[in-house]
């Protein structure tokens, strides 16, 4: 898997969240080696949704016909 912001390698790594009141919290996550730029599963499959949605919505903009314009002489 490739970083989103700097196209660095990601890692698969294990957060604690300490601050949680109902215990330790472990998260399975990944992190760029690069910027240290954190990615957990819920942030994964919402950032695939949008890009999903973003190459759909090229699909259909490209479908669109282009508008055909007629060249009309002013002159005879
Ligand atoms: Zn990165």
């Amino acid at each position: 898997m490739k970083c989103q912001r700097c196209h660095g390698l990601m890692v698969v790594d294990h957060f604690i969240d300490m601050e949680d009141d109902s215990g330790h919290l472990w998260m399975r996550g990944w992190r760029c080696v690069t910027c240290g730029d954190v990615v957990d599963p819920k942030i994964h499959r919402h950032r695939l949704i949008q890009s999903s949605l973003r190459d759909r919505m090229a699909q259909v903009l490209a479908r669109k016909p282009k508008k055909v314009r007629e060249v009309v002489r002013l002159s005879a």
